[in-house]
């Protein structure tokens, strides 16, 4: 049996007719950029992320930058967040000449420790950035609570959580801006590159609505410098449709995750593994299912990859010990529990079309590992 790590194909046969109507109905109309589906698709994602406005960008790369310009983050300034995660939460920052501060990850969740970003702040901390690994949101009552007690913003990076729910509320409400990847692989994928920011502040929606359009309010005046990051058409028109299955296929990743720990726990392994811990209070989207496997976990990979088995390390270097963030100052060591996330974790295939028996093999061939 071969069970890759995602399989699109699933996907797109499923939505086949209406994707293909959609991007036939952008051509027939020749308008490509910030049209009536990039508003569309502005309109679903604000009212379902809880959120008065959302954004439209290319990029959930560009999400974090643009969040991070509209809050005037800039050199000399410091943003903490966490090492365990996609390159881009660590690049935001150091692209505006600021200091990335990285606070260790709790080992149970991966998301970044409350009780540890409290002693990494100082009066150069501008933005407090976690980020909802894995489609599990990051416990926000005490970021939210830190950020108002030193009056700093926080801003989600939700680009694995559009969904996710923390104490009723969904990721990309409770801090000051939230940050969406429409990246093929997430649980909202697009065509190519896209992203979406969300905010109910009046004047961040008016500054970032600026800010991705050369920092114009209209085509030739400029308040400020910003950058050309907008959402196309033809990327809206398809993620208009897939919009709708949203809830559906994130239901379905969730019940695929619980097959997993189910069959995982019952099978009476001979190696220590750790399938993930949901928090209580919320929903987990499971963006990714990552399983831990302390000093075993190149070894069973490859002995998956021979059974024709996909799986992924998310993320194989922590930030802080990236080579360009050298200038930094960390070394190995300094944040223990992301460097042994790093070194133990891996994905296994979680996709809404996964088969039970799919599953079954895939647990099967962990248990005849040696
Ligand atoms: C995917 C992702 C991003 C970047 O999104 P792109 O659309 O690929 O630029 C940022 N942060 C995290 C945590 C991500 O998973």
């Amino acid at each position: 049996m071969n069970v890759p790590l995602l399989d699109l194909q699933a996907q797109y046969v499923s939505l086949r007719d209406d994707l293909q109507q959609a991007v036939a109905r952008v051509m027939s109309s020749q308008r490509f950029v910030l049209g009536d589906e990039v508003r569309a698709l502005e309109t679903s994602i604000a009212e379902y992320c809880q959120a008065k406005h959302a954004i439209g960008c290319a990029s959930g790369s560009d999400a974090l930058l643009l969040a991070l310009m509209a809050l005037d983050v800039k050199a000399g300034d410091e943003v903490i967040t966490t090492p365990f995660s996609f390159f881009a939460t660590g690049a935001s920052v150091a692209r505006l000449g600021a200091r990335p501060v990285f606070v260790d990850i709790d080992p149970h969740t991966y998301n970044i420790d409350p009780s540890r970003v409290a002693d990494a702040i100082t009066p150069r901390t501008k933005v407090i950035m976690p980020v909802h690994l894995y489609g599990q949101c990051a416990p926000m009552d005490p970021l939210l609570e830190l950020g108002r007690r030193h009056g700093i913003p926080v801003v989600e990076d939700a680009a694995q959580a559009i969904g996710a729910t923390d104490n009723g509320r969904r990721a990309g409400s409770m801090g000051v801006i939230g940050c969406f990847s429409f990246y093929p692989t997430k649980n909202l994928g697009g065509a190519g590159d896209g992203g979406i920011l969300t905010t109910s502040d009046d004047e961040v929606a008016a500054r970032l609505r600026r800010l991705r359009t050369h920092g114009g309010s209209n085509e030739y005046e400029h308040e400020e410098v910003g950058i050309n990051s907008r959402l196309d058409e033809l990327q809206a028109a398809v993620l208009n449709v897939k919009f709708r299955s949203l809830d559906k296929w994130s239901d379905e990743r969730a019940r695929k995750a619980e097959i997993y720990t189910k069959l995982l726990s019952d099978a009476d392994l001979q190696f220590p593994l750790v399938t993930p811990q949901v928090r209580s209070g919320g929903r987990h989207i499971f963006h990714q299912y990552v399983i831990r496997v302390p000093g075993n976990r190149d070894a069973l990979m490859e002995h998956l990859k021979t059974h024709g088995i996909g799986s992924k390390v998310y993320y194989p270097i922590p930030l802080h010990l990236q080579k360009c963030f050298d200038y930094l100052g960390y070394k190995k060591g300094d944040l223990p529990e992301s460097e042994a996330a790093a070194d133990e974790t891996f994905a296994l295939p979680a996709y809404p079309e996964l088969t039970e028996e799919q599953q079954i093999y895939v647990v099967e061939t962990i248990k005849r590992f040696r």
